[in-house]
C-alpha cells in the first residue's frame, strides 16, 4: 500500500500542529504516522484511499466498533436536545447506574473527561483520605501523562536503579517532582514489606499490564496486594482504563474476583467520546462531596453521556462480547498456528478483546523481564503488516472490536502468514 499522500499531509502540516499530530503517542509511528478520512465498523480509510483493518480502536476504546448504530443514533438525538448545560441531566445518572451494576468496586461514581484526569482525581482522593501523601506504582505501568504519576513507564534499566528497590524514572522533560514510589510488580513479598512503613496512600496499578509486555498477575498476587493494603490502611486503586470492558463486562476485577477501593475507568466506556470514571467504596468517594475538588467543565457533556449510557447498555446486553469471545479466539489461535509454522517463538496472551502478542519464548513477570521480548523485530512486523492493510500497534497489543467478522480474520492471518514466510 501507499501511503504518499498522509505523508505529505503530515509534512505539510508540521509548521503549524507540532509533528503534524497532537498526541505524543501518535508520533514516531513507521512508515510515518496516518491521515484518515472515515472510519466504520473494522476498517479506517486513509487520505491514500487505502482501507485498513483496524486493531488500534482508537488506542482501545472502539469495543464495539466504529460507528456502531446504536451509540451514532443514541448521539444523534441528544444533539437535538442540548449540547452542554453546566448541569446535571439524566443521562449521567442512567450512565452511573450502569457503571455500578456492572463494576464490582463502583458503590459510587463520578465522570471526566480522560482516564488521566480520572487518575489525577483517585490520587487526590487517596492522599485525603489517608492523611499520607506517598503513591506506590509499578516500573511499566501506565497511568495516563500527569506529572503525579508519569514515573517509570518505560525506563532504562541502566537509569532505574536496582530490581527490588528501583529509581523512579521521570517520563517528560518538564515534569515536576512527584511524592512517588516504585517497585516491580507481581512480588508480594516487595509490596508487603514496603507497606508495612505505613506511609503510603495508595498503591496504583493495572491489574494486566497492558501498557507494557502483556503480563498477567501471578496466581495470588492481586489477593496479596489486595491483603497487604488491608492490613496497612492504604488504599488499592485498579486503573482499568484499558482491562475495563475488555478483560470482561466488570472490569479485571470481576475476572479476579479481587476489589480494589478506587478505579479508573475510561476508552471502551463510551466506544470513543471523551468520557472517563472514577469509582470506588463510598469511604474514598464521600472526599469528593467534600474538601477534595475534582471539576472539569465538559464533565458529563450532555452527547457523550447519551453514547455512554448506548455503550454501556449493549455491553450490560452481553451481544458484543459474544461476536467478540467468537472472532477474537478465532483469531488469536490463527495467530498462535501461523507464528508455530513459520517456527517463531510466539506467546499470545490475554482475553478475546485484548491480547498481547510478544516474541519470547517465556512469560515476563514484570516490566524488566518483559525487555527480554524481540521488540524490534515485532516492531517490523507491525510495519510490514500495515503495507498490507492490517493496522497493528507497535508494542504488540491488540484491540478487538464486535465489528470484526471472520473475513478480518482470514485476511489478517493471510498477512501475517506472508509477512512470516518473507513473501512480504
Ligand atoms: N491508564 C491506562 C491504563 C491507560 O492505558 C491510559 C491511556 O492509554 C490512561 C490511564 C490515560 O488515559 P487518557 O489517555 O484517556 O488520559
Amino acid at each position: 500500500m501507499r501511503f504518499t499522500a498522509s505523508r505529505q499531509r503530515i509534512e505539510d502540516a508540521s509548521d503549524l500542529v507540532v509533528n503534524g499530530v497532537n498526541s505524543a503517542f501518535r508520533q514516531g509511528i513507521r512508515p510515518h504516522p496516518l491521515v484518515f478520512t472515515a472510519a466504520d465498523g473494522a476498517i479506517l480509510t486513509d487520505l491514500d484511499g487505502n482501507h485498513l483493518i483496524d486493531y488500534f480502536l482508537g488506542m482501545g476504546p472502539m469495543l464495539l466498533g466504529h460507528r456502531p448504530p446504536p451509540v451514532v443514533a443514541a448521539a444523534r438525538q441528544a444533539l437535538d436536545r442540548s449540547i452542554l448545560v453546566a448541569g446535571q441531566t439524566e443521562a449521567e445518572y442512567a450512565a452511573a447506574q450502569l457503571l455500578a451494576d456492572l463494576i464490582p468496586s463502583a458503590e459510587q461514581v463520578r465522570f471526566a473527561l480522560s482516564g488521566s484526569e480520572a487518575v489525577h482525581a483517585a490520587l487526590r482522593v487517596a492522599r485525603a483520605h489517608t492523611g499520607r501523601s506517598t503513591v506506590l506504582k509499578f516500573e511499566g505501568h501506565y497511568h495516563g501523562w500527569f506529572d503525579n504519576v508519569l514515573w517509570s513507564v518505560a525506563p532504562e534499566p541502566a537509569d532505574a536503579g536496582p530490581r527490588e528497590a528501583p529509581i523512579p524514572v521521570p517520563g517528560s522533560a518538564g515534569q515536576q517532582p512527584a511524592d512517588v514510589a516504585v517497585l516491580p510488580w507481581n512480588d508480594a513479598g516487595l509490596l508487603a514489606e514496603r507497606l508495612r512503613r505505613h506511609d503510603v496512600a495508595a498503591v496504583i496499578m493495572e491489574p494486566v499490564m497492558f501498557n507494557n509486555a502483556g503480563i498477567l498477575p501471578l496466581p495470588g498476587y492481586l489477593e496479596a496486594a489486595r491483603a497487604a493494603c488491608d492490613e496497612t490502611g492504604t488504599l488499592l486503586i485498579f486503573d482499568e482504563v484499558i482491562t475495563g470492558f475488555r478483560v470482561s463486562a466488570g472490569g479485571a476485577q470481576r475476572e479476579f474476583g479481587v476489589t480494589p477501593d478506587l478505579t479508573i475507568l475510561g476508552k471502551a466506556l463510551a466506544n470513543g467520546f471523551p468520557v472517563a470514571a472514577l469509582v470506588g467504596r463510598r469511604g474514598p468517594m464521600s472526599q469528593l462531596g467534600g474538601a477534595v475538588l475534582h471539576g472539569g467543565t465538559y464533565n458529563t457533556q450532555s452527547v457523550a453521556m447519551a453514547a455512554t449510557v448506548a455503550t454501556l447498555t449493549e455491553i450490560a446486553g452481553g451481544e458484543p462480547y459474544r461476536r467478540i469471545d467468537q472472532v477474537g479466539k478465532r483469531l488469536m489461535d490463527g495467530l498462535r498456528k501461523e507464528f508455530a509454522d513459520a517456527g517463531v517463538d510466539a506467546r499470545i496472551v490475554g482475553w478475546p478483546a485484548v491480547f498481547q502478542v510478544r516474541l519470547d519464548p517465556v512469560p515476563p513477570r514484570d516490566y524488566r523481564e518483559g525487555l527480554r521480548a524481540d521488540r524490534a523485530r515485532y516492531a517490523d512486523l507491525a510495519a510490514a503488516l500495515l503495507d498490507l492493510g492490517v493496522r497493528v500497534l507497535p508494542r504488540g497489543t491488540w484491540f478487538v472490536s464486535a465489528a470484526h467478522e471472520d473475513e478480518h480474520v482470514d485476511r489478517t492471518l493471510a498477512a501475517v502468514r506472508a509477512v512470516l514466510a518473507g513473501r512480504a
